[in-house]
């Protein structure tokens, strides 16, 4: 008997995990139960009446109008009752963009041999061409620190440059005299110029992502794509998006904003226009903006378009030279000193037509700027943040060499190793997922929810990086002056964290909300059963997603069971990944079940409150972007040909992922409104108890060797960052004291084995070297080698000093003889 109830059991499973259809089912457990009631023994009555049990439950499961009249019908009704009502703006939200690799991490059966065959996205000629020319040549103009204290600004020169080169059309088309670069070089671009000068990388960021360009390209009518999109390519236009007020940030659709539709004088004639009035914050470029991208609420209240009253948010595109527009002061984003400012007007008058689209357009703008956001979301921040971070581990990397205390590199002291080790491997993993998002965009994808998770998980590794960059610097990072290249990073690091989406907004309500119904099999069209159909429609659709939904939520759970137990072992891996890292991919398909499992029995027991239960929605979220960061790192690791050196980047990466992950999953069971079910799930999803531990200390030993040894490796890891060329600029001394530094570690070993074994005695205020030396210790060339070395790293160690003013009246004398050159790049 035991052995059958087993056997019972293991088919159950069995049927649950392949997704049985529900006549395998029937049909299974009809053979099982006639064989429990001969093994138990029941009378003929009892028989006769289970049996007839039987047949009634299993006619009502496999005839679909008899499961509908009594199954799907009465749950439709129910669901319809407690889904809330959503708003145009948030149905525009979520129905916006694409999903891709997302929606296979929510299925529970992620296709890895799908995701390793895409191919590994790369620059064209004419993309390198110009990310190993202009860009260059962009970062090298740059001087950060004359920029952000002295200047304020870019210096006009650049500006100029950056017109003439084309920096601001690279998402136009070369039809309209773009530079029609790909998602990748897009990203590229701003990865370069952001390891250079943040206000640098902002300038160009912005014309290239959600604003006027973008808008225009998807809605624009043709005569003003042909009219502006040539001037915005050649930056004969400065564009600006003008979303945000005071009154509305994250909640940007209830923007107060608004303009009424009217007649008015347009250049000597009577047209149908609009009276606009607004007030704008924080917008970027605005302060230098020719042409302003503004987002207000369309009014009509004498119905001379026909329609509703309140037509929406609508988007026009506004030269900044319009009577009216007041536009030129600025705010100073923590010293960022990018261009940044308010903008307002009231009852401005200008025509319809300035509406992106024209007047069809009017109130269709939330759903043109939702679906327009995931592109751009994709690769300025992503970008940026991966700039930065490479950066970081780079001159970090170095400086940790140079700069010695307690007679050892700092960067070998274990706790200075264990942040260096923690940003190398961040800088990697952020690397991974810069190109693999900005990869999909170009294979057509508009990922909202990916978009999402790189811009939040991006900018936070940004941080989580510049944190430790800074405390591996000590004194030297807080001193800023041109010798500081970490402390103008750190100031301006929560620009990316605010803008686009804040940051706890986006981990909290995004990423789990819209992943929860765009990248699940079966929620949206059951949502829209629900809200969106009616009658027959409704009852088929919702009853052929419900049933189907049932099947997946078991077979998730059954399949989380049996990974649980056999430790992943069975768990899908790809075979043509690395011997070396499928057991990582094992153990994502194991997090995918569980997290598949986990996601549809939270929405079962919290409905629609799961919305407002951030802190658990978060961790969802957690969970699907760690698996999803996780999946960037290992594709990388392939298309960059399986590169050995790289591994101990790839495990400590991987490993944190799954970690974070099973800790997220910790927290949501831990806070799970429902005891009952949180222990049922615990058992489910940790039968074995929680496998992952956090990355090895060994393993981090070895992520922070690559940031410290000059190599292959180190260049891999930071490729694609500015990297200046000889000693005129403070990195360019660094670069060269690292050489310098690990060439002379073995003369310095020389005397320090001679002071140890009394050969050599050194005398306060003496140098050590030249006793060396004159003792014959070394050779005259490694004492000039040494001097050399100390040279250089007295260099790198200096901090800057300023007079009282900080050297303002000279910068004054100098922005002033600069006039004429300003002027004319005006
Ligand atoms: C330097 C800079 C440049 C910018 N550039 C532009 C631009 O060019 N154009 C433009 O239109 N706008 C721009 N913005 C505006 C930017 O997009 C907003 O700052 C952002 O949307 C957040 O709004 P807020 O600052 O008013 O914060 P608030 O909306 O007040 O948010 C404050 C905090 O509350 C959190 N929060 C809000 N709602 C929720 C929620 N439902 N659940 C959980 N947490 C929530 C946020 O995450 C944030 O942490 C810029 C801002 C800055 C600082």
């Amino acid at each position: 008997m035991t052995t059958f109830a087993l056997a019972t059991f293991a088919v159950l499973l069995a049927l649950a995990a392949l997704r049985a259809p529900i006549f395998v089912w029937s049909a299974a457990v009809g053979v099982m139960g006639a064989s429990w009631a001969v093994i138990l023994g029941f009378g003929a009555t009892t028989n006769a009446l289970l049996a007839a049990a039987f047949l009634g439950l299993a006619l009502a499961l496999n005839l679909p109008a008899l499961r509908r009249r009594l199954l799907s019908d009465p749950v439709l009704a129910v669901y319809r009752r407690i889904l809330p009502d959503m708003s145009p703006t948030e149905k525009e939200a979520i129905d916006a963009g694409t999903v891709w690799w997302d929606a296979d991490l929510f299925s529970g059966r992620p296709d890895w041999e799908r995701l390793l065959a895409t191919p590994a996205p790369r620059l064209t000629a004419e993309e390198q061409a110009f990310v190993d020319g202009p860009v260059e040549e962009a970062c090298a103009m740059a001087n950060d620190w004359e920029i952000t204290h002295e200047r304020y600004d870019l210096p006009p020169q650049l500006w100029q440059f950056l017109k003439e080169k084309g920096f601001f059309g690279m998402i136009i088309p070369k039809k309209y005299g773009g530079l029609g670069f790909s998602a990748l070089a897009h990203s590229e671009v701003v990865t370069k110029l952001s390891s250079r000068c943040n206000a640098l990388a902002v300038t160009v960021m912005v014309p290239n992502s959600l604003g006027p360009a973008e808008l225009l390209l998807h809605y624009g009518t043709d005569e003003q794509k042909n009219h502006y999109l040539p001037r915005l390519a050649k930056g004969q236009e400065i564009p600006c998006f003008a979303l945000t007020s005071p009154e509305a940030g994250s909640d940007a659709a209830s923007i107060p904003d608004f303009g009424v539709v009217c007649k008015g004088n347009w250049q000597g004639k009577e047209v149908l226009g609009m009276r606009l009035t607004w007030d704008k914050r924080y917008i970027t470029l605005g302060p230098v903006a020719t042409l302003l991208g503004l987002a207000f609420r369309l009014y009509d209240p004498e119905h001379l378009l026909g329609g509703h009253e309140d037509l929406g948010i609508t988007c026009a595109l506004i030269p900044t030279a319009t009577q009216g527009v007041n536009i030129g002061r600025r705010h100073l984003p923590l010293n960022g000193a990018f261009q940044n400012g308010p903008n307002w007007g009231k009852d401005v008058f200008v025509p319809l037509d300035w509406i992106i689209g024209g007047p069809e357009y009017a109130g269709r703008g939330w759903m043109m700027l939702m679906n327009s956001l995931a592109a751009g979301r994709s690769i300025s921040l992503p970008a940026s943040s991966a700039g930065g971070a490479k950066a970081l581990a780079r001159v970090t990397g170095a400086y940790a060499r140079v700069r010695s205390q307690f007679h050892t590199p700092i960067g070998k002291l274990e706790g200075v190793e264990e942040a260096l080790g923690r940003m190398a491997a961040n800088a990697y993993m952020m690397e991974a997922t810069r190109v693999m998002t900005a990869g999909a965009v170009d294979q057509g994808e508009k990922p909202s929810v990916i978009s999402a998770i790189a811009k939040y998980h991006m900018t936070e590794g940004a941080r989580a990086c510049v944190n430790d960059a800074m405390d591996i610097h000590g004194g030297k990072g807080i001193c800023l002056g041109p010798n500081n290249w970490v402390g103008r990073g750190y100031q301006v690091l929560p620009v990316g964290i605010t803008v686009e989406g804040a940051n706890i907004l986006t981990r909290t309500l995004i990423i789990f909300g819209q992943g929860a119904i765009r990248c699940h099999p079966y929620v949206l069209r059951e949502m829209r059963a629900a809200k969106e159909m009616q009658g027959e429609e409704a009852s088929r659709e919702f009853d052929d997603a419900f049933t189907a939904h049932i099947g997946h939520t078991l077979a998730n759970g059954v399949r989380t069971l049996l990974h649980g137990l056999s430790r992943s072992m069975f768990a899908t891996a790809p075979i043509t990944a690395a011997p070396e890292t499928r057991h990582y991919y094992r153990h994502i398909t194991r997090l995918s079940a569980a997290f598949a499992f986990l996601a549809d029995v939270s929405m079962l027991a919290m409905g629609g409150a799961l919305k407002r239960k951030e802190k658990i929605s978060g961790r969802l979220g957690d969970v699907l972007s760690m698996m999803y960061l996780a999946s960037a790192t290992l594709k990388r690791y392939e298309d960059q040909g399986r590169l050995k050196a790289d591994l101990p980047l790839v495990r400590w990466s991987v490993r944190r992922a799954l970690h974070s992950a099973q800790q997220a999953i910790d927290q949501v069971l831990s806070n799970f409104p429902v005891k009952a079910l949180a222990t049922l799930l615990r058992w489910i999803i940790f039968p074995l108890g929680m496998p992952f531990r956090p990355p090895l200390d060994s393993r981090n030993r070895e992520c922070a060797r690559i940031a410290l040894e000059p190599g292959a490796a180190r260049d891999r890891l930071t490729a694609g960052i500015y990297l200046p060329k000889g000693e005129a600029d403070a990195t360019g001394v660094l670069e060269t004291a690292l050489l310098a530094t690990v060439a002379c570690e073995p003369i310095e070993k020389k005397f320090r084995e001679a002071v140890k074994s009394g050969a050599l005695t050194p005398r306060s205020g003496a140098d050590t070297a030249q006793l060396a030396r004159d003792q014959g210790l070394i050779t005259a060339e490694e004492y000039a080698q040494w001097q050399r070395k100390e040279a250089l790293r007295k260099r790198v160690i200096m901090v800057d000093d300023f007079p009282q003013d900080f050297g303002r009246a000279e910068i004054v004398r100098k922005l002033l003889d600069d006039q004429p050159a300003r002027a004319k790049a005006a």
